[in-house]
């Protein structure tokens, strides 16, 4: 493919495209300084760079002294057999005590570290101090159970405080955990369970999804009937719901409020090296087969750590900081549990969907909460858009002092209306690029220090190395596009995929001698500053010229009436490939007569005639991963007649039904 090459787009000087609405967001006047105050007091200053410039490691090194070490390292990185690093080899520590009891022995076990808010509307608020107990008396049981440093235990949990305690019982004894979405069926479970070899299993009867209980025992019930999972010894319940009709295999069942729940509150945590594995968490699959992504203890905990407290600013005095994602992804590893905890944050748990009961309902806990700092995913923001400006408005958002988002590129369109509705066109936005792979954030702004542009995820951090290339590995001056690499080692990537080192060296070290590939395309603009353009496997080419998904869908989605928008490249005798764009309209939008040339003109007038979608069909629903990506390779296989591939990560797949049974013909010609 000679994706490199071709590309072009908003800032390319390249033939195709011409993208005047997204030129103009650029033009001095729509950058985004950081506020004043903000920039007097933040975390972190425009200085790091330099350092990190000057002294790479040296900055990691100090940044490790963050962490509480029972032996401090004396060793940064050892990369002496590629790509299998090590980072601070000598060190030993524990992270459950550097994530909550080192904040008590401050003098902080007042302070709450979780707010608790249940989809119901039952509340709990859990101290440092409580959070301290719980994980004690929680890692008391799990030693009980046999498990060793060393052994996999799977967590199968809604978002509840029993989640993040088992994540941090797990860390305590040094057993790595395999957290798993709790939507997942009882296949992808089960598939998890075998790769990762677990021995227990914590799950609950249920949680409430959209005013419901919804039954998660089941689900481990019928994963652990199939081969592979032989080992599981216990399963530990959680009670949640309170349904009376849970199954119970006598001596592998036990509850967790009767086991956990007599266990002494005492446990002294035991220092591991810094390289002792800390988690494997499966990728959310967008691109095919999961693969479980391993991450050892101090250098994920070094960058998540830091990275929490530069991208987020984040005050632990006076900041409570919200993070949406589930922790079943990565989000919620490093920004809910590794990094606000470290940090000695407070934060917010949600256990449910953003329209239950209403459609204001984050609005409502951000007000209720008094959330300062808020992350999220487009995902998230387009479908605030589409429900209505109005929702928003009803709510006292006055607490948010920052924005964030993670999981896809960010349109320019959503990022305008996430700063202008949501942070009363004041707070700055930070996209934050990054993968399970890198652990932690690794391009983002500095709300601080980076004037932002909409759109842009901008500049890798201080102390992250990255750049763009084209075919042949070299770096693609600014004004061009290429393939996204990361060009130096850093404290939280990956150490492997679980059980399959040559798999790990395939995947990402494979494509470009000595560097990373992550996957995803991008472009350097005029300044350098970097611009995702969504997956390389995604980019579609058409009559001889590559053209991103990402720019189709910023264009779509930058008409008033289109709330959100997925293109892909179908199979056509003529042009290779031809443009097909499944769209969601925005509230009080119809589908009526014209509207889908109306779009086609609309895309063709911003991007250039090239880039017209052949076929634009208005759809309800996307099809997305749990994690709220769109999975482009189902509506590709849609596009082009084909039968479905894997659909085990899909969140709802009456979705893909829907969008089959309504697919029209292809329209002629022009
Ligand atoms: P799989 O690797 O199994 O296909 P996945 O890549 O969706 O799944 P994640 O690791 O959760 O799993 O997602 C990382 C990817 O998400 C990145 O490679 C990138 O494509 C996208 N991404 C994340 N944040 C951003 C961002 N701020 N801007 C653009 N893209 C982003
Ligand atoms: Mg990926």
């Amino acid at each position: 493919m000679s994706y490199a090459r071709d590309v072009t787009g908003p800032l390319g000087k390249g033939d195709v495209v011409s993208n005047e609405s997204l030129a103009n967001l650029l033009k001095e006047e729509r950058r985004f300084a950081p506020p004043a105050d903000l920039a007097e007091q933040a975390n972190v200053t425009a200085e790091a760079y330099e350092q990190a410039k000057a002294d790479r490691l040296g900055f990691w090194a100090e940044q490790a002294r963050r962490l509480s070490w029972e032996t401090e390292p004396t060793q940064t990185l050892d990369w002496s057999n590629p790509p299998f690093a090590k980072w601070f080899a000598d060190g030993r520590l524990n992270v459950a005590y550097n994530c909550v009891d080192r904040h008590v022995e401050n003098g902080l076990g007042d302070r709450v570290a979780l707010h608790f808010e249940g989809e119901p509307g039952d509340t709990r608020s859990l101290t440092y101090a409580d959070l301290q107990r719980e994980v004690c008396k929680a890692a008391n049981a799990l030693v009980e159970l046999g498990v060793r440093a060393g052994d996999r235990v799977a967590i199968y949990l809604p978002m509840i405080p029993e989640a993040v305690v088992a994540m941090l019982a797990c860390a305590r004894i040094g057993a790595p955990h395999s957290v798993v979405f709790g939507g997942f069926s009882a296949d992808a479970l089960a598939t998890r369970i075998e790769d990762a070899d677990a021995r227990v299993v914590i799950t609950a009867d249920g949680g409430f999804r959209r005013g419901k209980p919804s039954a998660l025992k089941p689900a481990v019930d019928e994963a652990l009937t199939r081969p592979g999972t032989e080992k599981v010894r216990n399963v530990l319940v959680v009670r949640r719901t309170g349904q009376e009709d849970v199954a119970w295999q006598e001596g592998r069942d036990l509850w967790w409020h009767e086991f956990v729940g007599r266990q002494s509150e005492q446990h002294t945590p035991q220092a591991f090296d810094a390289e002792h594995p800390l988690f494997i968490l499966y990728t959310s699959g967008t691109t095919g087969k999961p693969k479980g992504i391993l991450h050892t203890s101090g250098g994920y905990l070094t960058q998540i750590s830091y990275t929490h407290h530069a991208v987020f600013d984040l005050k632990p005095e006076s900041d409570v900081f919200w993070c949406t994602a589930d922790v079943g992804w990565v989000t919620g590893h490093s920004y809910i549990v590794y990094g606000p905890l470290s940090n000695g944050a407070t934060e917010v748990l949600y256990e449910g969907t953003p329209d239950t009961p209403h459609q204001g309902r984050w609005w409502e806990i951000v007000q209720k909460y008094g959330v300062t700092v808020l992350y999220t995913a487009p995902t998230a923001i387009r479908a605030a858009m589409k429900w209505g400006d109005d929702i928003p408005a009803k709510f006292d958002l006055s607490s948010l002092r920052l924005l964030g988002s993670v999981g896809e590129p960010i349109n320019p369109e959503a990022w305008i209306w996430y700063r202008k509705h949501i942070g009363a066109d004041r707070t700055p936005v930070v996209d934050t690029w990054w993968q399970t792979e890198t652990g932690g954030i690794m391009i983002s702004p500095l709300p601080g220090v980076t004037a932002a542009k909409p759109g842009s995820a901008q500049v890798p951090l201080p102390g992250i190395a990255a750049t763009v290339v084209d075919d042949e590995a070299r770096e693609v001056p600014n004004g061009s596009g290429g393939y996204l690499v990361l060009t130096e080692p850093w404290p939280s990537m990956l150490r492997t995929i679980w059980g399959d080192d040559q798999r790990y060296l395939d995947t990402y070290w494979s494509r470009f001698e000595g560097r990373y590939f992550a996957g995803d395309g991008a472009k350097k603009d005029e300044d350098g500053d970097i611009w995702l353009l969504g997956r390389v496997d995604d980019v579609m080419l058409v009559s001889g010229h590559n053209i991103s998904t990402t720019e189709v869908e910023s264009a779509l989605v930058s008409h008033p009436k289109v709330a959100e928008a997925a293109v892909v490249g179908a199979t056509d005798p003529q042009t290779t490939q031809a443009i097909c764009a499944f769209v969601i309209l925005r509230k009080g939008s119809a589908e009526g007569e014209g509207l889908v040339e109306e779009l086609r003109a609309h895309v063709a007038k911003q991007l250039g005639p090239i880039a017209k979608p052949k076929r634009i069909l208005p759809v309800a629903e996307l099809p997305k991963t749990r994690s709220g990506k769109i999975m482009r390779r189902l509506l590709r296989d849609v596009a082009e007649n084909r039968a479905l591939g894997d659909v085990t990560t899909l969140t709802d797949s009456s979705v893909m039904e829907l969008i089959q049974s309504k697919l029209p013909a292809a329209p002629s010609e022009d």
